[in-house]
């Protein structure tokens, strides 16, 4: 069996029942872990994804505790990382860099809290303060610093000893070569540790240009790191964008700091970057809290984190703590829910979207990724396909990262056996078999066929949602069942349903049927631009329709307009023109338009779409973009009162943002804002400048 099938037979084990049984399945978890970390520590080059590497520990872990008897030498539950690679030189560490416990849960970090409790026992009332960091996902290395210069960087290796990487490390501009020497309390030797991470931009730009030159890229940024950090030539590492924050302190000839707060702000005079987000806290609760917060902000920042480091603040108690074999007492690594996992890809299917866009779905075999059953993913496109070689049968990695639609974001290449093959993108549509076009400049390829079935479910769906013409109680399945039933052959049929087709509809009752019809009537009086939105014209969004609507005040209007007429408007460019100038030019979206005005189909804008003009647009020509949680307003709400004073808003901060509106918890934008001038207001201020 290969390592991965063995992998995925542990992983679907069902539990052991018995001692006989747990030596088997300890063998079993053993050999395959130690397989996993050789791959990912000594080659950067893991094959399945790391929340898959630690539930697979958690199982050995738990059956060790079990039956002790079990523990075999070699296990990974007892082991920091693993030996130094050949070609280095090796360090041996004065103090063992060690690993982390893990917490899945809120109720594993306060255990955690509770057992240094316990083991202090100082009675109830003493409670040691906490550092809450960002876990970076990079390499941790020991730099030491002699008369404040660097003479030498480390991996950390198997704990104990680690390679000699100084060379590399001295290319890293966020490692000061020499500390600050105005600074008093820098001793006259001193071991400082961090981690080297690749920033995200840096990371995508490696390997767009690593696909460029056909060689392989890497399948993360803690991978890059670890490539990048451990190549014999330091040229190399040169090239790289690498980063480095220091954490912690490690032996020194004399004191630095009595608390783990205090050594970082030592570092932080020295020269070092420390991460901006560290916080100290004196209750488990807001430890939790800041958990939570970076849970749902972790990709507002340029780099990785896989968790959050919580420590206690007091050396003195880390002292009286003390370790483990492997990790410390006095610090725990809370770790994110899973994002993403790796399974394999049976199957390629494109799918039809209402533009006539063609996506191709990858057909997964079932992943269970953070408590949700992944089955499909989107490929994007041919091109993504192509340049990240993904087959037929590969073992891929999947992400599945808050309300993201999951995606295959790598190919397993190394496990491959041969029987993958190479996707080709389709020549025809798999709804109606016409030819499909791709333009020169786009990445997408599209059915043009007007009537192809796909397609015209997939508008009449996209006419019926909430952002369009949102009608209650319309979702994709009832339009398969309209159109199937030939109910709808034409969008503006939606307007002649009646009670008596409808129950003969599978599942629909009298309720049922009004509560449509009713849902229908009153999609009638939806604004122009949703109306517009809601038609499927190639290219005119949301956004484009409301900009339409504010010059063109009725469907008429729309009729006339030349492509001239249109570019001339603030925010129309030639491509949107010319497609709404084609569509309206068909005589059948002529008659849809005129049925659906007869059904009593919005066709004027209503008085809330017309431009906003002096007072009433305030905002007119500035650029706002909101982050954080406002005291009142939703985002969408701020988002909508911003457009309708005459203003835009955008979702990032760059030197064109007039102002960042910022309520609690605020993301990266906030300090992008501060670094560029940009002014940053509350919701009040925000408020009394919308007048
Ligand atoms: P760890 O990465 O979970 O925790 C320890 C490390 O956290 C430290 O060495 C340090 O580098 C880092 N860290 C980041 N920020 C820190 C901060 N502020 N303070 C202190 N430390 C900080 O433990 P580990 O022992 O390095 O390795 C386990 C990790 O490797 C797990 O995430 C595991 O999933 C992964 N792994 C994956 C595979 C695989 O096949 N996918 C195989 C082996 C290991």
């Amino acid at each position: 069996m290969t390592l991965l099938q063995r992998t995925r037979a542990l992983q679907d084990a069902a539990p052991v029942t018995s001692e006989e049984e747990a030596a088997g399945r300890v063998d079993g978890l053993v050999d395959v872990l130690n397989a996993h970390a050789r791959l990912y520590y000594r080659e950067d080059n893991p094959v399945i994804s790391d929340a898959e590497y630690d539930a697979l520990l958690e199982q050995l872990k738990h059956l060790e505790k079990k039956w002790p008897g079990l523990r075999r030498l070699d296990t990974p539950t007892q082991r920091v990382g693993s030996p130094p690679l050949d070609g280095f030189e090796k360090v041996q560490h004065p103090q063992p860099l060690l690993s982390l416990g893990n917490a899945f849960s809120a109720d594993d970090l306060r255990a955690w809290y509770e057992r240094c409790l316990r083991r202090l026992d100082r009675g109830e009332d003493v409670a040691p303060a906490m550092t809450a960091e960002l876990k970076i996902d990079g390499l941790a290395v020991a730099l030491t610093y002699e008369g404040g210069v660097l003479v030498r960087a480390a991996t950390r290796g198997d704990g104990r000893v680690g390679e000699d990487i100084t060379a590399n490390v001295r290319t890293i501009q966020s490692v000061p070569l020499r500390l600050d020497a105005s600074q008093a309390s820098v001793p006259a030797t001193v071991e400082v540790r961090g981690e080297v991470y690749f920033p995200k931009t840096g990371f995508e730009a490696l390997n767009a240009s690593l696909r460029a030159r056909d060689l392989k890229p890497f399948a993360n940024p803690r991978n890059a790191a670890a490539g990048s950090l451990r190549q014999l030539d330091s040229s190399i590492t040169a090239t790289r964008a690498l980063a480095f924050f220091a954490y912690s302190t490690g032996p020194s000839s004399g004191p630095v700091s009595p608390t783990q707060a205090g050594a970082l702000e030592r570092l932080r005079e020295w020269g070092f970057s420390i991460n901006e987000h560290v916080r100290r806290f004196l209750a488990m609760d807001d430890v939790l809290e800041y958990c939570q917060a970076w849970t749902d902000r972790r990709d507002d920042l340029d780099y990785e984190i896989d968790g959050v480091v919580v420590k206690i603040d007091d050396l003195g108690i880390q002292e009286e703590l003390g370790n483990v074999s492997n990790a410390p007492r006095w610090a725990i690594a809370f770790k994110f829910p899973a994002r993403e996992s790796t399974t394999r890809l049976t199957d390629i299917i494109v799918n039809v979207g209402r533009t006539g866009m063609i996506t191709p779905e990858a057909v997964l075999e079932p992943v269970s990724i953070g408590g949700v059953t992944v089955t499909q993913a989107t490929l994007h496109n041919a091109d993504y396909v192509r340049d990240r070689d993904i087959r037929l049968g590969d073992t891929v990695v999947v992400k599945r990262a808050g309300d993201v639609i999951p995606a295959v974001v790598a190919s397993v290449a190394s496990v491959r056996d041969g029987s993958e093959r190479v996707w080709e993108m389709p020549q025809r549509c798999p709804a109606c078999d016409q030819p499909l076009e791709r333009l020169e400049e786009e990445v997408d390829s599209y059915c043009v066929n007007g009537a192809c079935p796909a397609q015209f479910i997939r508008l009449v769906e996209h006419f019926a949602s909430r952002n369009a013409m949102d009608i209650e109680g319309f979702g994709s399945k009832l339009a398969v069942a309209l159109v199937e039933a030939g109910l709808i052959r034409r969008l503006q049929d939606i307007y002649r349903l009646n009670r008596e087709a409808l129950l003969e509809l599978e599942g629909f009752g009298e309720k049922k049927a009004d509560n449509l019809l009713e849902g229908i009537e009153a999609s009638k009086h939806r604004p122009l631009s949703r109306v517009l939105f809601g038609l499927g014209i190639r290219h005119v969004g949301r956004t484009t329709a409301e900009t339409l609507v504010r010059t063109l005040p009725d469907m008429q209007a729309f009729m006339q307009s030349r492509v001239d007429d249109l570019v001339a408007i603030d925010g129309i460019g030639q491509v949107i023109a010319q497609s709404l100038v084609d569509w309206l030019a068909l005589e059948p979206n002529q008659a849809m338009i005129r049925d659906m005005e007869e059904a009593g189909v919005t066709m004027t804008r209503l008085p809330e779409e017309a431009p906003t003009q002096g007072d009433a647009a305030p905002f007119a020509g500035l650029t706002f973009v909101v982050t954080g949680t406002l005291p009142t307003m939703g985002r969408k709400e701020a988002q909508e009162f911003i457009k309708q004073r005459g203003g835009k808003a955008t979702a990032s901060v760059s030197a064109r943002t007039d102002y960042l509106v910022m309520g609690e918890n605020p993301g990266s934008k906030a300090d992008k804002a501060a670094e560029l001038g940009v002014p940053i207001i509350d919701e009040e201020t925000f408020r009394a400048m919308g007048g």
